[in-house]
């Protein structure tokens, strides 16, 4: 597009809150190509930052107004194909986060270049230094930092820069003590190059004279046998020198005759480690997994946008339709998108796809090393891999020509993001093919209740697989209420005497039980004996919880511990005791209750490393374990053909909760752990222990009937006008200071108010306390918009930002806008 001779002007969506994009000259001297994707370094106010080329302003400039010129230009080759670019702005809008910031959080992270500062003390300093410290007797540390390295890094300055010493050193500055360095950082992730060697091009006119060193002949010796056994013409230095040490030196001398080559060749980094097991295909399609797959890819030769709602019950062979309709869209010539719940932990779905398509998959979740991550985006970016597997954030995916887009399990809250920049994957899924006209395919056993009512409004079409493989039947599931068993001395009974005795009967048959409770830990409730005070984290205020292994107390919010002797804030005593449980606890109590069963734990606590993760699931399927206890970790995509007993602890969890959301959780986790059971042979049984049996989420889990739970919910969003009725908007405020926090919402809601008055159809409630009053030590308000059109919602919001309350535009006080909330705690 441009070139040195002509200046042209640059859209640039800059690393930075900034909410609208800038225009850049280009810089004088370029002679590469200026095309979209490819990062700039951009003057802002006084820095320079990372900014993203969108295109080429061809309105011109007006008059008179002062274009500022890029500083540099950062790649080559673009970091994220052009058709994305629509994409990016439609979240920047959708989500009213700064579009610059978008694309940051899209890409692989450590590539962000900035100016940053750092201090060193010049000679003269030393002697300042030591002398105003004496005087003035202080001790900062960053004090103490300068004194003996002599500079302060560039984080430790950033650190400083918004603080009272910022004028101290730009004093010192000014008189010579110290230098303030200005410089832009390096990428911290970076391409992995490794060095091949190979038969230099004149290598064919060396002739007999030549005579060679014996290390050289022995070099040559080793590389012409590796050559003939591999099927390109180079080969890894490393191998060379893995065999014969001492290679490196003949190398070069050969290098220098004319004999060989050195080259770098780029290499990705082997993110599997152990390569996954090997799934066979399939011989016969189920008639239902057929007509499936038919309709989906009669739908994508018409290359247009569809969304397809794959309603399927567990164990009903959603994977194969999903592999099928990829294979059928690779073939087109077009790139698929598969998108998976789990977050850092390798799905049984990503085996399957390796299985079937090799080295054509790129997996990007949030495991990986960012450097990893980095080489999984380049092979996409550059059309190697043409799957993408990964979390919600891979819904960004540089992938160009995008024929199918999957999201398996498409109900889960973990597509929601909810920090910085709040998204729903699952929704933008869905934008994404329309704009690619691709196919989606979202599938799940358990429908969210807006999708479902997306099929009943004609936008998505349903598609069924409502029985299991070779027609194994659902399992039983039995209700036991909790309120009618006696418990021993009014304590908590958790095991029901009709879960003990399945336990023990499906040990005795060799089979393995699955124990479910959404809740890890040992006990949940801290208190003191004397007084009743609840032990609460000092940043949230919120009950920690028990880890009785580690000795801790957990604050599960913030991972703020406590250990050693626990006393009462309030009186003093030691008396702390704990109530309620956890998964620890239940571990603790089955190992009591059955001494010789093999017993494994899958939670947060346990799986934090994900060879652990992957070694206690490995242990499952090959029979290590005969009953496995677990939070929801183990609800998802495993398949463990020999569980024949599901046991809910406690299925009531999460229906206290202050959500509307609740009731539709509560079913789909219950009917995610039920399809657990019984995948194999034999049939399942699952026994869900409650407090509330007559609660529709959990009869109608009972009965794996999702339509009457759907009515129901349905009737009840429609009563309080919740989604699908309405779409919301929760604005949260979060600051140290309680007070300030509830003025600033008092005001903001004030703002609201007067905005709304020429607007109908929208509703403000609040402001209130959030649920979750304090967490990490911050203070939360928030308040709730309301409204049946999206236009007039979002043209709101853009109004609050330009009216929002000083302490929200000076900073003090953060306010996150929380688009289509999925949760409101
Ligand atoms: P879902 O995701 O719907 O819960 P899966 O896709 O995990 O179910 O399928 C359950 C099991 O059935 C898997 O082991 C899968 O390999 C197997 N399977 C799927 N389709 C077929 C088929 N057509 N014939 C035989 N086995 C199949
Ligand atoms: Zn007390
Ligand atoms: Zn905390």
């Amino acid at each position: 597009m441009g070139n040195s001779s002509s200046i042209v002007f640059l859209e640039v969506a800059v690393a930075a809150p900034v909410r609208h994009t800038l225009t850049y000259a280009s810089p004088h001297d370029h002679s590469g190509l200026l095309v979209p994707g490819i990062r700039l370094l951009v003057p802002l106010g006084r820095r320079l930052v990372t900014g993203y080329l969108l295109g080429v302003d061809t309105q011109g400039v007006s008059p008179g107004k002062q274009i500022k010129q890029v500083s540099d230009v950062l790649d080559s080759s673009p970091l994220f194909p052009e058709s994305m670019i629509p994409f990016f702005r439609w979240v920047a809008d959708y989500y009213h986060h700064p579009i610059g910031e978008v694309i940051r959080h899209a890409l692989p992270s450590g590539l962000t270049r900035r100016s940053t500062r750092r201090i060193v003390l010049s000679s003269g300093g030393r002697i300042f230094l030591e002398k105003w410290r004496r005087e003035k007797r202080e001790d900062a540390e960053w004090v103490h930092i300068l004194f003996e390295k002599d500079q302060l890094s560039a984080a430790q300055t950033h650190r400083l820069w918004r603080t009272p010493a910022r004028r101290l050193l730009e004093t010192w500055k000014h008189n010579g003590y110290v230098q303030i360095i200005e410089e832009v950082s390096r990428d911290t992730t970076k391409p992995k190059l490794e060095r091949y060697v190979g038969f230099a091009k004149s290598y064919d006119r060396v002739t007999e004279a030549v005579k060679f060193l014996p290390s050289e002949q022995k070099t040559i010796n080793i590389f012409t046998d590796l050559l003939a056994e591999s099927d390109t013409r180079w080969i890894a230095k490393t191998e060379l020198t893995r065999i014969y040490r001492g290679a490196a030196k003949p190398l070069r001398s050969l290098e220098k005759k004319g004999i060989v080559a050195l080259r770098d060749f780029r290499v990705y980094r082997d993110i599997f480690g152990e390569r996954p097991r090997f799934f066979p295909k399939p011989e016969k399609l189920t008639q239902e997994q057929d007509k499936a797959i038919a309709t989906i890819n009669r739908a994508m030769r018409l290359h247009d946008f569809a969304t397809f709602l794959l309603h399927g019950v567990t164990g009903s062979g959603k994977t194969e339709v999903y592999l099928r309709t990829a294979e059928a869209a690779l073939e087109n010539g077009k790139t698929i998108l598969l998108l998976v719940p789990e977050i850092a932990l390798s799905s049984q779905l990503e085996a399957h796809f390796y299985s079937r398509f090799g080295d054509r998959v790129a997996v990007l979740h949030s495991g990986l090393s960012p450097r990893e991550r980095f080489d999984q985006w380049s092979r996409l970016m550059h059309g190697e891999a043409k799957i993408a597997i990964g979390a919600r954030s891979a819904v960004y995916a540089p992938l160009d020509n995008i024929g199918l887009i999957v999201v398996d399990e498409e109900h889960d809250s973990a597509y929601k993001q909810e920090d910085g920049l709040r998204y729903q994957a699952r929704d933008l899924a869905v934008l994404r093919a329309s704009q690619q006209k691709a196919v989606v395919i979202l599938g799940t056993a358990t429908p969210a209740v807006t999708s479902f009512h997306n099929v009943k409004k004609g936008k998505f079409t349903i598609l069924r697989l409502d029985k299991r493989i070779e027609d194994r039947p659902l399992p039983r599931v039995e209700l036991v209420d909790l309120k009618t068993i006696n418990t021993v001395s009014g304590k908590t009974l958790l095991f029901s005497p009709r879960l003990i005795s399945a336990i023990k009967e499906t040990l005795a048959q060799k089979d393995q039980c699955l124990i479910f409770l959404n809740r890890r830990g040992y006990a949940n409730h801290m208190f003191c004996r004397q007084c009743g005070q609840a032990v609460q984290c000092q940043l949230c205020n919120i009950t920690m919880t028990l880890h009785k292994a580690r000795g801790e107390l957990l604050c599960h919010y913030c991972g703020s511990q406590a250990s050693g002797a626990i006393i009462c804030v309030n009186c003093r005593s030691n008396e702390v005791v704990g109530v309620g449980f956890g998964t620890e606890r239940i571990e603790e109590e089955l190992q009591k209750l059955f001494p010789k069963a093999r017993i494994a734990r899958l939670d947060r606590d346990t799986s934090a490393k994900r060879e652990n993760y992957l070694a206690t699931l490995k242990a499952v399927r090959e029979d290590h374990v005969d009953i496995l206890i677990g939070t929801q970790m183990i609800t998802k995509g495993h398949h463990f053909p020999n569980v024949t007993l599901v046991g809910i602890i406690w299925a009531d969890a999460g229906l206290g909760i202050p959500d509307f959301k609740s009731g539709e959780r509560t079913f789909q986790l219950l009917a995610q752990v039920t399809g657990r059971a019984g995948r194999g042979e034999k049939e399942g049984r699952v026994i869900i222990q409650t407090h509330q049996p007559d609660h529709y989420s959990i009869c109608t889990a009972q009965k794996h009937d999702y339509h009457t739970m759907y009515e129901r919910e349905i009737t009840l969003r429609s009563h309080l006008s919740f989604p699908p009725f309405s779409r919301l908007v929760n604005l949260r405020l979060e600051g140290k200071k309680e007070e300030e926090v509830e003025q600033t919402a008092v005001k903001l809601a004030e703002v609201i108010r007067k905005l709304l008055q020429n607007r109908k159809g929208v509703t403000l409630l609040g402001p209130a306390p959030a649920p979750l009053t304090r967490i990490k030590g911050k203070y939360r308000w928030q308040m709730l918009l309301k409204g049946k059109n999206v236009r007039m919602l979002h043209s709101l919001c853009n109004g609050i930002f330009d009216n929002a309350p000083p302490a929200v535009k000076a900073g003090t006080i953060k306010m996150a806008v929380d688009v289509d909330p999925e949760n409101m705690l």
